[in-house]
Formats: structure tokens, C-alpha cells, sequence
């Protein structure tokens, strides 16, 4: 029988998890850690506005003092919200893969319309983005939504990097989204994605938004850091999203990376179909450390379908029609063995954890 943690959700299929002598695991572990380093205490609050009035002072003259990527999602929109509450000046910026669901557009324009934000929209080299997410597809791999996500961050410090702007606002939140591993999703690897697109594409990427530890590096010595609001607050999704909709008109989409008909499709359907992945457990897992779920609710809530059938082939229909992918191509991408993510091409753990030590995103 499956052994799962005796105060989250997770079980001992997740990958990398290690329970102490009372059955608690890793993952409990690195959230007291941040807990504890980010208590919503007096002296934390402190810090945070100071924080805040060094990005006004250091961003004086500017056309911008801070930028921020927006998806139309719940912890980007409300920080935006709560960055103009403090009197910032944030540039917004999207990258279109067009992927987005309707009500992730409204939003989006909903909120810089109301918050009187710019909101830069960069559309992707369609060609070369569709190639690449195709062969992401065809490598039969849990990192579906790699294309996309490299590509947000790259083009953000890009954008950060050519305006001078030195701080990036993040909507990351450890209290209510999980870390999940990189056996699903591994990151800020060009070496994985070229070897991707070299075994399954049809053409070079010459104009894809890469970074490679050089462009992480180059970042940071010129001063650009990432800044996580939502650290230090107690953020909770009840208070949050009557705000949101009273003031800015936004409108829930129905689950964690459902603004974007890929990652619905992909994180709803084929993962957990194909790899056995349910990318929702370490989040219901951090709910219940955040005391925001109970265990029962978090397990009962695993078991809920969020996603229709008639949903699931729409998405996959609107997909399949973007990216062109023939039925057989379609079939093929379902059926194929899985793989995992290590099968490919890949940067050391030291590579890893070095350009983590040396990026703005460092946390
Ligand atoms: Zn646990």
C-alpha cells in the first residue's frame, strides 16, 4: 500500500519524497522552512515596504519602476493589483502563444484597463514556437508546457534587461501552489529543449527566446532581481477572489493553469492520462499545510473531475488545429510510450544549482 505523508497529501510515488521518523515529509519540511523565513510578522512587513519604496526610488526617471508577467491567473493579477495600491508603476507583460482561454484575455485587458497599466503583449515567433511545442509533444514527455514557460521568462528579464528596469514582481506563492518536481517539469534547461527540438522539430530556433546560464548570470550582475510579494502575506484564495472580481471584474476559470487551453488540456488530461501525473496534489498538499484545506477536502478533492469529456475533446480539438497535428499525429502523441524528461539531453545537477545560485529568481 501507498504511503502518504502524515500531515500533507503527498505519497511515496512522488518523486524524490523522504519521510523523518514521524512519517512527515520532505516537502512539510521546506515549507516550515519558508514559513518561518517569511512570517507575516511585524519586522517582515517592514521589510516588504521598504522593499517596495527602494523600487519606487531606484525606478525615479524611469518610463517603468518594475515589470510583471500577467497571465489573466489569480496570483499575477492580484499582484498587479497590490503593486499599483502601493504606488508602483509596473509594465505588464504577456507572451501570446495563442493559447489563451477568452476569459484569460478579458482579464487580463479588464485589469490594466481598471488598474491604468501598461500591458505589453509579445507574440511569439509562431512558426518556431509551433515547431518546438509539436516536438515537445512527439517526445512523448511530462514537460508539455516547457515551450511556453521558458519562453514567459526569458522574454520578461529581456524586456526588464533592455529598459533598465531592475526589478521583476512575481506572483509566485508558496502557501498556496505547490513546487511539483522536475521530473514533470524541468526548467531553465536550453540543453534539454535543443536536444528536443533536434531529435522531433523540423527547423532551427533562431528567433525562440532561449537563456542559457550566460543571459541568467548577465541578469543578475546588472542588478535585476525577482520580487514575491505573496511571500510574505498570508494569501488566501477565499479573501482574494471576491476582491478581484468586486474591482476588477475578473472571473475564476475553473482550475490551477486553466487560463491557457494548453495547460488545461495538458495538465487535466494528458498527464495524468499518459504519465499518471495529477499536477493538483502538491498543491491540495500546500493548501492543507496553509491551513487553507483540511486533509479530508485535499484527498476528497483529488478524487473530483474538474474537466468534462466534451471539454476535453474541444481542447484538444482547438489544439490540434492550432498546431496543425494530424489525427495520427494527435493519436501518436496519446499513445506513445511515455518518457521521462532525463531521456533527453540535460545540464548537470551542479549546472542546475549553480544557475539557480547565480539568478535573479534566487529565493
Ligand atoms: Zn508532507
Amino acid at each position: 500500500m501507498e504511503k502518504t505523508c502524515s500531515r500533507c497529501i503527498l505519497g511515496d510515488t512522488f518523486p524524490n519524497i523522504n519521510f523523518d521518523k514521524d512519517g512527515v515529509c520532505n516537502h512539510c519540511h521546506r515549507y516550515d522552512k519558508r514559513c518561518s523565513k517569511f512570517s507575516v510578522n511585524p519586522e517582515n512587513q517592514k521589510k516588504l515596504r521598504s522593499l517596495v519604496e527602494r523600487v519606487k526610488s531606484r525606478g525615479r526617471g524611469l518610463e517603468y519602476d518594475c515589470i510583471q508577467g500577467v497571465s489573466g491567473g489569480r496570483d499575477s493579477t492580484y499582484t498587479l493589483y497590490l503593486l499599483k495600491q502601493w504606488g508602483l508603476n509596473p509594465l505588464a507583460v504577456h507572451v501570446d502563444n495563442r493559447m489563451d482561454s477568452s476569459i484569460a484575455v478579458d482579464n487580463m485587458k479588464n485589469t490594466c484597463r481598471k488598474l491604468d497599466v501598461d500591458l505589453h503583449n509579445h507574440t511569439v515567433e509562431w512558426e518556431e514556437f509551433k515547431d518546438l511545442q509539436r516536438s515537445f509533444l512527439f517526445a512523448s514527455v511530462p514537460s508539455v508546457d516547457i515551450p511556453s514557460d521558458h519562453a514567459f521568462v526569458t522574454v520578461l528579464y529581456d524586456i526588464a534587461e533592455e529598459k533598465n528596469i531592475e526589478y521583476v514582481f512575481s506572483g509566485a506563492s508558496f502557501r498556496t501552489e505547490g513546487l511539483g518536481s522536475i521530473e514533470w517539469s524541468l526548467h531553465d534547461d536550453e540543453r534539454f529543449i535543443l536536444d528536443i527540438q533536434s531529435r522531433h522539430g523540423t527547423m532551427r530556433l533562431d528567433n525562440y527566446p532561449l537563456r542559457t546560464i550566460a543571459d541568467v548570470f548577465r541578469w543578475y550582475r546588472k542588478g535585476i532581481r525577482e520580487i514575491r510579494p505573496l511571500y510574505w502575506m498570508d494569501y488566501r484564495h477565499r479573501d482574494v477572489d471576491p476582491l478581484l472580481e468586486r474591482e476588477l471584474g475578473w472571473k475564476y476559470y475553473g482550475g490551477h493553469h486553466f487560463e491557457s487551453v494548453f495547460t488545461r488540456w495538458a495538465f487535466a488530461f494528458l498527464l495524468p492520462r499518459k504519465f499518471g501525473i495529477d499536477k493538483r496534489i502538491t498543491d491540495y498538499a500546500t493548501l492543507v499545510l496553509s491551513k487553507q484545506m483540511t486533509r479530508e477536502e485535499a484527498f476528497s478533492k483529488m478524487r473530483e473531475s474538474i474537466y468534462s469529456a466534451e471539454q476535453e475533446e474541444r481542447d484538444r480539438k482547438f489544439i490540434a488545429d492550432t498546431l496543425e497535428l494530424t489525427e495520427e499525429e494527435m493519436d501518436s502523441v496519446l499513445h506513445a510510450a511515455p518518457k521521462r524528461n532525463f531521456d533527453y539531453d540535460h545540464h548537470s545537477r551542479f549546472h542546475r544549482t549553480l544557475q539557480y545560485l547565480i539568478s535573479p529568481w534566487r529565493y
